[in-house]
């Protein structure tokens, strides 16, 4: 109910073309969880995450954020925040220039509470007076990942944030990721490495063409060793 931010229950997305992207997908994400959805390239993690957050609809199947259906349009998805790659930056703007631009967009108030926040757990720092175009790829993703949380949502959901970041970036996200799930709300992030999930995530799901095949703790993946692992190295 209410106090499950996310559940899918038996979700199966198929194409126009036939082709079944996501197959009776079952998970639930608690309350302070940083959920990993792990798979190849393919595995139907963005197709997934996509249906979350009400672009597009499942086939079959239903997923419910604290309790009601994220069908598109559903006011339940303003809980949401969402980064998926690719999010435009303005580059001849600052950082915080960017924030508000995006935020004005969406036409609801921005709290200089809720913005210093998402600058803090970002870790923008001075950087977010400065032009964007001076910025590092890390830091234009962190400024991408800022707005997702601007809104401080409840449930924060992330494609690939650590895509294209290097070692010392990849384990700042994770200060960032578990930060945010410490403040009792709730975070879902896709990555194709196990790796990346094991440095930021508490929970995972792994995937492989549209299923899932394990689920649990990373401590719990982790330890099936050579299955999932050989799963997930499909590319
Ligand atoms: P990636 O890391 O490449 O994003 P993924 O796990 O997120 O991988 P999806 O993007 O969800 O995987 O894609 C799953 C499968 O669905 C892929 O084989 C893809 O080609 C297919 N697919 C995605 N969108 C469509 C579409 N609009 N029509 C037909 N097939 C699609």
């Amino acid at each position: 109910g209410e106090d499950v931010p996310l559940r899918f229950s038996g979700v199966t997305k198929s194409y126009k073309d036939g082709f079944t992207a996501v197959r009776d997908l079952s998970f639930e994400v608690r309350r302070g969880q940083v959920l990993g959805l792990l798979g190849p390239n393919g595995a139907g993690k963005t197709t997934s995450l996509r249906m979350l957050m009400g672009l597009i609809r499942p086939t079959e199947g239903t997923i419910s954020v604290f309790g009601h259906p994220a069908t598109p349009g559903a006011p339940v998805l303003s809980r949401l925040g969402s980064f998926v790659e690719g999010t435009g930056l303005q580059p001849h703007l600052s950082g915080r220039d960017n924030l508000e631009l995006y935020w004005a967009a969406t036409g609801r108030p921005l709290a200089d509470a809720h913005l210093d926040e998402a600058v803090e757990i970002a870790g923008l720092g001075t950087a977010l007076d400065k032009r964007v175009r001076s910025y590092s790829q890390g830091m234009r993703q962190r400024v991408a990942i800022a707005q997702a949380m601007l809104g401080l949502p409840d449930l924060l959901v992330l494609d690939e944030p650590t895509n294209g970041l290097d070692p010392p970036q990849i384990h700042a996200m994770r200060q960032v990721l578990q930060d945010y799930a410490a403040t009792g709300r709730t975070v879902i992030v896709s990555s194709h490495l196990l790796a990346e999930i094991e440095q930021t995530c508490s929970h995972v799901v792994v995937m492989a063409k549209g299923q899932k095949v394990a689920e649990g703790t990373v401590e719990e993946i982790i330890g099936t060793g050579g299955a999932v692992l050989l799963v997930v190295q499909g590319d």
